[in-house]
């Protein structure tokens, strides 16, 4: 079943974890991927595993593509929304923000500067994305799905993540009211929240605090990014034609 077969995807944080799996899993389901990273070697290497090569400098419609930017950035943010239309001679239909960041320090002894970092690529820079990609669908006419990536740990708080928390926190309040503004353009913004996925970003918990986590999961282990891919794939398509505004948990029942 191919239910994305027209849709060009934008997806940030695309070169590793969750956001390449949702790449694979979007291509899997027809769409064209522009996959967005930081690390630009790393968002090539995900369009390699699309199986098609592609470059910033403009494959025709069909293709997929990579795209180096730091969304944290403003202009980036700006620059990488036209470089995708221009490449693609559209704005993305489906985008989705994946590119996140952790500076795990407890709340007393947490710096500035960890706070900010967290707080800039987390939230400023779902909000960059978010903003230009509505704008770019706003004035071209296009409907679309924006799906941003919170966490759990946005509802619920973590220990020596005042940072991270409230950045996944601030996501979801985001989504809501860009879900509020743009429904009326026929533009759904949905948020997922996912509990404890096993990615690069969570093989730095030592083993200790993982065993302790996979004892409190219902289901009794941890999520693959595929499983978060999943219901990226399902808030793309039109399959969930009228959700918007959701927080969708997907988290094994961690925190029902
Ligand atoms: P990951 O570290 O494997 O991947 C994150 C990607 O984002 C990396 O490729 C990185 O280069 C990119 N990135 C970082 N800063 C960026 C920037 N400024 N601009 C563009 N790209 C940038 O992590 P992951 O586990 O796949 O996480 C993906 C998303 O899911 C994040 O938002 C994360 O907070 C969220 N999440 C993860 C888990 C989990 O358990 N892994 C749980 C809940 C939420």
């Amino acid at each position: 079943q191919h239910r994305l077969c027209s849709a060009l995807a934008l997806v940030t944080g695309a070169g590793s974890g969750i956001g390449r799996a949702v790449s694979v899993r979007l291509a899997g389901e027809g769409a064209t991927v522009a996959a967005c990273d930081l690390d630009g070697a790393a968002a090539q290497e995900t369009v390699r595993l699309l199986g098609q090569p592609g470059s910033k400098e403009g494959p025709p419609r069909g293709n997929h593509a990579a795209f180096q930017a730091d969304v944290s950035e403003a202009s980036a943010a700006r620059r990488l929304l036209e470089q995708v239309q221009a490449c693609f001679s559209r704005p993305p239909s489906v985008v989705v923000s994946c590119a996140g960041i952790t500076r795990d320090e407890f709340l007393l002894h947490m710096s500035e500067d960890d706070w900010d970092k967290v707080i800039a690529v987390n939230l400023k820079g779902t909000f960059l994305v978010t903003q230009a990609a509505g704008q770019a669908l706003v004035s071209s006419g296009c409907r679309g799905s924006i799906i941003n990536i919170s966490s759990i740990v946005g509802k619920v708080g973590n220990m020596g993540q005042t940072n991270y928390a409230a950045s996944k926190a601030g996501v979801i309040g985001l989504t809501q009211t860009a879900a509020q503004e743009l429904g009326r353009h026929g533009i759904r913004c949905n948020a997922v929240l996912p509990g404890f996925i096993a990615t690069p970003m969570t093989q730095k918990v030592p083993q200790k605090v993982m065993d302790k986590i996979t004892g409190m999961i219902p289901m009794g282990h941890w999520g693959d990014p595929e499983d978060v891919a999943d219901v990226v794939a399902f808030l793309a398509s039109e399959d969930s034609g009228y959700i918007t505004g959701a927080s969708v948990e997907v988290t094994g029942g961690l925190f029902m």
